[in-house]
């Protein structure tokens, strides 16, 4: 639609006074790809979505009704920035149940998802122009919220089992060197996203021990941590180092990202101004949504449902990886997770995925571009699968098209 030139300045007048930041701030590829999805031809092997259909949908819909008939004035209400106490409780046993029992009830924030609780940890640890580290690639929301508050993202070092911690010492020293002020290193030490890759048990009191040293804190994003499908259970960081690490936890994957419920665990000095952050945004967390989230806990097996999740997730990426065995065409290597939602590819050099995927909407199947999950957009040969949202056979069909599409692909490459 045409914009009548009137319009027309007060858009430019109205642009001129966008902050800095707002300059940053940009959708994410992971959103554009959502779009695409809704389309039902497509197979999408792009969504992180979890599968809610398995959980217990009318003993969910029950709590609710019973919460609001018999207790709507106060779940209905504003609540404590802090979250309700019972749920701050009952995260103390969740989080028990990842081996991490050194959190008191007093250092537990509960926050709009754990996407917010990044966004406390840029506005109360970075200004403009402060670096923070992270593998490559790394979860595309984190990337965005450190573009919207002006840090600068600098990439460590990592390989099959995550961040290298010898590169991680030299990093922080170069950087240091180079004048930047290195705040924090935020990872995803659990199956990655978008990368399925875990730091090793052994490395990970090194990564502990060297940004204590160095004075950088850590941010360990944990949302896919209890979704293991093989494999053991390595130390989470907080356990480790409960004094310099700000574990964020969430039940978004667990239970269901739109009730919008995360937390994060903080050390004790510096949860004060932590919280303050949050409140300073959205008040509290959604009540009635933490009072849901507290009576299913209490009243259902949760860990329990946690298992038939791992289950069914597992199937669904031996399926995915049985797929890739078969179709897939020689050059292209891929990750092999034990848990979480998500399996990252390379492909040869010189293959454009933001290209591929506009072809792969023509050949009926999509994905998420690597270089969305990249710092500096470097990783444009690699894209992310999904595993979790589809079932074994629509697994199979989406990687088929995908193989033929790279076969394609690959012939004019070498051509
Ligand atoms: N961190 C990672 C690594 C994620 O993959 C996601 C969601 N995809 C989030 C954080 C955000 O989770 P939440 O829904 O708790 O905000």
């Amino acid at each position: 639609m045409a914009v009548p030139p009137s319009a027309q300045s007060l858009i430019a007048e109205h642009e001129a006074l966008y902050s800095q930041r707002a300059a940053g701030i940009k959708q994410s590829a992971v959103r554009d790809v959502f779009e695409l999805s809704l389309d039902a031809s497509l197979v999408s092997l792009a969504g992180g979505n979890p599968y809610l259909q398995s959980l217990p949908l009318k003993k969910l819909g029950d709590i609710a009704q019973r919460i609001i008939t018999e207790q709507g004035p106060v779940a209905l209400q504003y609540g404590s920035g802090l979250g309700t106490e019972e749920l701050r409780l009952q995260i103390l046993e969740v989080m028990a149940a990842e081996g991490i029992d050194n959190v008191s009830v007093d250092d537990v924030v509960i926050t709009n998802g754990s996407q917010s609780a990044q966004d406390m940890a840029c506005k109360v640890f970075c200004d403009p122009g402060d670096t923070v580290l992270c593998e490559d690639p790394t979860y595309v929301g984190a990337l965005n919220t450190f573009e919207a508050y002006q840090v600068k993202a600098a990439a460590v070092l990592t390989d099959a089992q995550g961040i290298v911690p010898e590169a991680l010492a030299e990093r922080i020293q170069s950087l240091r060197a180079a004048g930047e002020r290195v705040k924090f290193l935020y990872t995803i030490p659990n199956f990655n996203n978008p990368s399925g890759i875990t730091l090793a048990a052994h490395r990970r009191q090194q990564v502990v021990e060297i940004c204590r040293a160095a004075g950088v804190l850590i941010l360990e994003d944990n949302p896919y941590g209890m979704l293991r499908y093989d494999g053991e259970p390595a130390p989470t960081l907080r356990s480790l180092d409960p004094e310099n690490v700000i574990y964020m936890g969430s039940f978004s994957k667990i239970l269901s990202p739109g009730l919008r419920i995360g937390w994060a665990a903080v050390p004790s000095h510096l949860f004060r101004r932590f919280y303050l952050a949050g409140e300073a945004v959205a008040l509290c967390p959604p009540t009635l949504n933490q009072m849901i989230i507290s009576a299913y806990l209490r009243e259902h097996d949760w860990k329990g449902q946690i298992e038939s999740y791992c289950q069914l997730y597992a199937s669904r990426r031996d399926a995915m990886f049985a797929a890739l065995e078969k179709y897939l065409p020689a050059g292209i290597s891929y990750t092999r997770p034990e848990g979480g939602f998500f399996i990252w590819l390379t492909l040869p050099e010189g293959i454009d995925t933001y290209q591929l995927l506009q072809e792969g909407v023509q050949a009926g199947v999509i994905f998420i571009p690597g270089a969305a999950f990249s710092p500096g957009n470097p990783l444009s040969h690699t894209l992310r699968l999904a595993f979790c949202a589809v079932d074994e056979d629509t697994i199979d069909e989406g990687v088929k098209r995908l193989s033929k599409l790279l076969e394609r692909k690959l012939e004019v490459l070498s051509n």
